[in-house]
C-alpha cells in the first residue's frame, strides 16, 4: 500500500505539468510572430481573438456573444510599412536604438538637427529667441540630462503634445531602455517624436533622416472574447474573470511586440481557469465569465466598451479579478483596490497563508491602470492583480518574449486564484 500515495504525488505532479504546459503553449502562440504583437497591423488583434474563441468553444464554454466576439471599433494610426532612420548617416536599428510614437504621419527626408540646451531653456531670453526661429524643415533635439528645473522639464514635455516650435520632428533622448506605446495614436500627427537610445546618439548630431509609412484607421474594428460556465447554485450570480489579450502590434514591418507577460501571460491564466471550471466535477457555485479584453493598450478601449454593453447585468457581478501581468511572482503579487475591498483582500491573504503559496499579497489602493477600472467605475467590485519579481522585467519592449518569460510561480498564483474564486461559494452556502 506504500505505493498509493507515490502515485497519487505522481498523478499529481502530472495534472500540475499540465496546467504549465497549457498556459505556457498559449503564450508561444499569442507571442509568436504570427500574431503580430496582436495589434493593429496585419490584423494582429483579429488574428488572436480567432484563435481565443476557437479555445473558449474547444472547452464548450457557454458564449456570452455571437461567437464569443464582442466587436466594437475605435480610431488608431498604423505604421506597417517602412520604418528606417539614420543618424548622421548611420543607420539606427528601430525598437532598440529608437522608436517613433503612434501619431507620426508619413514622412520622408533628411533634416537638420538643432539642440534645445539646457542654457538656453534656464534663459528666458535666450527661450524666446530660439522659439522665434523657423523649425519647418529642423528636427529638434531634447536632452533632459542634468536639468531639474521643474517649469523646463514641463516645458519640454508639452512641448511633446503642443510642438510650438512646429519642427517637423523632436527627438527625445532616453536613458534607459526604450518603451513603446500606441495610447496617443487615436489621431495622426503632422509631426513625429523619436525616443533615441543614448548610446545611439552620436558626439554631435547633425542630420537625421527618417523613412515612416503610416497609414490612419479611423475606424478600427476589434473584438472582446468572452464565455461562461454555469454555476450549480446560483447561475444568475456572476464572478468575472478578466484579462486584455492586445499588446502593442508592430511598429514598421521588421519589429514587433510579443507582449508575452503584457498580457499573453494573463490571457493565458484566465483560459487556463476556463478551462478548470468547465470541467464537470469542477463546475463552480456561480457562474464565472471569462472575458478576454482587446484595446488594452490604447487607452482600456475594450473594457470601457465592455462596462458600457455588459453581457451581463453589471448588479448581478459579485466580484470581479483582472490580471495583467502574471508572468514572475518570485516576489509574491499586488492587488490593486486592495484597500477597497478590505475583506476579500484579507481572505485572499488568509488563502495564501494557509496554503503557503506565494511570498505575499501586497495591497495598494486604487488606481486606473488597467481593465478592472471601467467596471469599478460603474459599480462593480473589483480588483487587479499583478506579479512581483525581479527575475523578468522586460516590458513594452521587444524583448517581452514567451522564451524568456519564467512563469515562477505560474501554477501557485493560479490556485491562489481559484481557491479565491472558490470561497464566494463556500461563504454562502
Ligand atoms: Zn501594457
Amino acid at each position: 500500500m506504500k505505493l498509493l500515495p507515490v502515485i497519487l504525488i505522481l498523478l499529481a505532479q502530472m495534472a500540475v505539468a499540465q496546467n504549465l504546459n497549457y498556459a505556457r503553449s498559449l503564450i508561444d502562440t499569442l507571442a509568436a510572430p504570427g500574431m503580430h504583437g496582436r495589434g493593429y497591423v496585419a490584423e494582429g488583434d483579429k488574428i488572436a481573438a480567432q484563435f481565443l474563441s476557437a479555445e473558449f468553444e474547444k472547452l464548450r464554454l457557454l458564449p456570452l456573444a455571437k461567437n464569443y466576439k464582442q466587436t466594437y471599433t475605435f480610431p488608431m494610426n498604423t505604421l506597417p510599412g517602412k520604418l528606417e532612420a539614420f543618424a548622421n548617416g548611420e543607420r539606427l536599428q528601430a525598437g532598440s536604438d529608437f522608436q517613433v510614437w503612434a501619431a507620426t504621419p508619413d514622412m520622408k527626408g533628411t533634416y537638420k538637427v538643432v539642440t534645445l540646451t539646457p542654457q538656453i531653456l534656464s534663459d528666458a531670453k535666450k527661450l524666446k529667441k530660439f522659439s522665434s526661429r523657423d523649425y519647418s524643415n529642423k528636427f529638434v533635439l531634447i536632452d533632459k540630462k542634468g536639468i531639474e528645473d521643474k517649469k523646463a522639464l514641463s516645458i519640454l514635455d508639452s512641448l511633446k503634445y503642443y510642438n510650438f516650435l512646429k519642427a517637423p520632428g523632436l527627438i527625445y533622448i532616453s536613458e534607459t531602455k526604450l518603451t513603446g506605446s500606441v495610447m496617443i495614436g487615436f489621431k495622426v500627427r503632422n509631426y513625429t517624436v523619436i525616443d533615441l537610445k543614448r548610446e545611439a546618439l552620436p558626439k554631435k548630431l547633425k542630420d537625421f533622416t527618417l523613412e515612416v509609412e503610416s497609414e490612419f484607421v479611423p475606424q478600427h474594428k476589434t473584438s472582446n472574447v468572452m464565455g461562461y460556465v454555469k454555476g450549480l447554485v446560483q447561475p444568475d450570480t456572476f464572478l468575472v474573470f478578466t484579462a486584455h489579450y492586445d499588446h502593442l502590434g508592430r511598429m514598421g514591418s521588421e519589429v514587433y511586440y510579443p507582449g508575452a507577460n503584457d498580457n499573453a501571460s494573463g490571457t493565458a491564466m484566465v483560459t487556463d481557469l476556463a478551462r478548470h471550471y468547465s470541467q464537470p466535477e469542477n463546475q463552480p457555485y456561480y457562474s464565472i465569465a471569462f472575458i478576454l479584453l482587446s484595446g488594452e493598450e490604447a487607452g482600456l478601449m475594450g473594457a470601457k466598451y465592455c462596462a458600457a454593453y455588459p453581457p451581463v447585468d453589471l448588479k448581478k457581478v459579485k466580484f470581479l479579478v483582472n490580471l495583467d501581468m502574471v508572468g514572475t511572482g518570485s516576489e509574491g503579487i499586488t492587488m490593486v483596490n486592495a484597500t477597497k475591498f478590505r475583506d476579500e483582500y484579507d481572505r485572499m491573504v488568509k488563502i495564501n497563508a494557509d496554503n503557503e503559496y506565494i511570498l505575499t499579497v501586497k495591497e495598494r489602493g486604487e488606481s486606473c491602470n488597467s481593465d478592472h477600472c471601467p467596471f469599478y467605475q460603474k459599480g462593480v467590485p473589483a480588483v487587479f492583480i499583478y506579479s512581483l519579481g525581479k527575475e523578468f522585467t522586460e516590458y513594452h519592449n521587444p524583448d517581452d518574449q514567451s522564451s524568456k518569460l519564467p512563469l515562477s510561480e505560474y501554477n501557485d498564483i493560479f490556485r491562489l486564484m481559484r481557491d479565491f474564486m472558490d470561497g464566494f461559494g463556500e461563504k454562502s452556502e
